[in-house]
């Protein structure tokens, strides 16, 4: 694979059961911190891999029904933590991204989208057309808020089925190769969310497989300990969940030094995070 550069950090984070995360654990409150990744490509630039919360989360919610997911869902996000804040300091500006890729729809990964308006987006069709057929009334009972999509979003978006060449994958199937260039592939993980997505690249030390929601806490590929069934509630298909799940259990057990990072997982998450942008320690 062609190599790249990345760093892992969280933009915010809400407070949700622990026993939902795993069925049988403490039903403790504990943080479901918004990863994102940035991406330094050599020849596509800066590119992000979701987009963390931000203060607009608490805009969208403020009326029902949307209203709804902010009582049932505690966010905790203020300037500081966004991406936009984050890579400033860092001396990178918003219009410097280039892509973002967006694994779904739920507002701890869209957060962001509004402040890059440079930016070409990439998504499943399969999660965009869900986004689209929803009613904006319904939409917060999956998670989608869809007042942090930008008002051009479609004529900015890609779908990685399109852009990106399918390549034959020995576990899921297939992948598509995003930039055509053995870069970043995307791989479909549904289940938690339609058309859900995760991506795989290469850095200077190791691969890495981002795979966002597709599991809550990396137990769930390890010992198969799955969410507690009430999540159902919220998950597109529990069946497809179930099916990618294993697929992520087969693919540890294939490749066992890729580095495998779910997003709200603290235990795998703590790990590889940085409080301040370094594209050489991954
Ligand atoms: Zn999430």
């Amino acid at each position: 694979m062609k190599n790249c550069k990345l760093y892992l950090n969280i933009a915010g984070y809400c407070m949700a059961k622990g026993s939902h995360a795993v069925k049988g654990e403490s039903p403790k409150d504990i943080p479901f911190k918004a990863l994102f990744g940035l991406i330094q490509h050599p020849e596509k630039g800066w590119i992000l891999f979701d987009t963390g919360y931000t203060r607009r989360f608490y805009n969208a919610t403020r009326f029902f029904p949307n209203k709804m997911y902010a009582l049932t869902t505690r966010v905790l996000v203020d300037e500081k933590d966004e991406i936009k804040s984050q890579i400033e300091n860092a001396g990178i500006h918003c219009d410097d991204i280039r892509h973002v890729i967006i694994s779904h729809f739920h507002a701890d990964h869209i957060g962001g989208l509004k402040d890059f308006s440079n930016a070409t987006f990439y998504c499943s069709q399969t999660a965009w057309d869900q986004v689209k057929q929803m009613s904006n009334f319904m939409a917060f009972s999956k998670g989608i808020l869809k007042g942090l999509i930008p008002e051009d979003f479609e004529s900015r978006l890609k779908f990685v089925e399109e852009a990106g060449s399918k390549i034959p994958d020995a576990v899921f199937g297939h992948a598509h190769d995003l930039f055509n260039d053995n870069s970043i592939l995307v791989y479909n993980l549904p289940g938690h969310a339609a058309g859900q997505i995760g991506i795989a690249l290469q850095t200077q030390t190791r691969k890495y497989f981002l795979i966002a929601d597709a599991c809550w806490d990396e137990r769930a590929y390890l010992e198969m300990k799955l969410p507690h069934p009430i999540v159902r509630l919220v998950f597109h298909s529990w069946k497809e969940y179930v099916a990618t799940v294993s697929k992520i259990q087969r693919y540890h057990e294939l490749f066992p030094d890729v580095w495998i990072v779910p997003a709200h997982c603290s235990a795998s998450t703590d790990k590889v995070i940085r409080s301040n942008i370094d594209l050489n320690v991954l």
